[in-house]
């Protein structure tokens, strides 16, 4: 991987995300969110190109007025594809949302299911110790249960990443 290109998606994040802010008491920069995502699967041994520059755009297109044209000219068509596969379609009820996540899960891009575990390890771990402001302990508790099962269906890419994304799983619910 590239690190000149790294920067680059980094760089065209920052700017995409620079007036959006996490849920959490702190209101965070959003861009620490892709930020983070895209270390973890650094972290587990992952260095092909484009689950890594997905990563780090996978929330531009539904969460800034990025399209999937623009994603392709300046990532080119592969990288655009695995974002587009991780975004909701915003158009549907959140509830069906969450539903399409878990039926889409298992056959996603081994690419997209990379980007989408690294997703949902830091969302625990930021609801573990960064929460959402306003979150009650059992929304808080249907947030990991439903994560859960979305995993299920990402199962097979990465011993390591699953490895984690139980630890973090464990180490949210522990107590409860
Ligand atoms: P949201 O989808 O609105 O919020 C979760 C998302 O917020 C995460 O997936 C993450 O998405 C983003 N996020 C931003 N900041 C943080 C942070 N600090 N920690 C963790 N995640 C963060 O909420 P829900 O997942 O709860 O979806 C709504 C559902 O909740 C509905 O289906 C509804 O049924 C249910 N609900 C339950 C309530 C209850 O009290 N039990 C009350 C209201 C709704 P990303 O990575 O994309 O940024
Ligand atoms: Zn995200």
């Amino acid at each position: 991987m590239d690190a000149g290109e790294l920067l680059k998606a980094l760089e065209f994040a920052a700017m995409k995300h620079r007036d959006q802010r996490r849920k959490d008491e702190a209101q965070s920069p959003y861009i620490n969110h892709p930020l983070a995502a895209v270390t973890m699967l650094w972290n587990h041994g992952v260095r092909d190109r484009v689950p890594l520059l997905a990563a780090v755009l996978h929330d531009t297109v539904e969460d800034t007025g990025t399209t999937r044209e623009e994603l392709a000219t300046v990532f080119g068509e592969d990288v655009a594809a695995v974002v587009m596969e991780v975004t909701d379609d915003k158009s549907l009820p959140k509830d069906r949302r969450k539903e399409l996540q878990v039926e889409h899960a298992p056959h996603l891009s081994s690419h997209a299911k990379l980007v989408k575990l690294a997703d949902k390890i830091v969302n625990l771990r930021d609801l573990t110790d960064s929460p959402p402001a306003n979150w009650s302990p059992e929304r808080r508790a249907q947030y990991f249960v439903w994560a859960q099962t979305v995993v299920a269906g990402l199962r097979g890419v990465s011993a390591s990443l699953e490895q984690a994304f139980d630890a973090e799983h464990a180490r949210g619910t522990r107590g409860n």
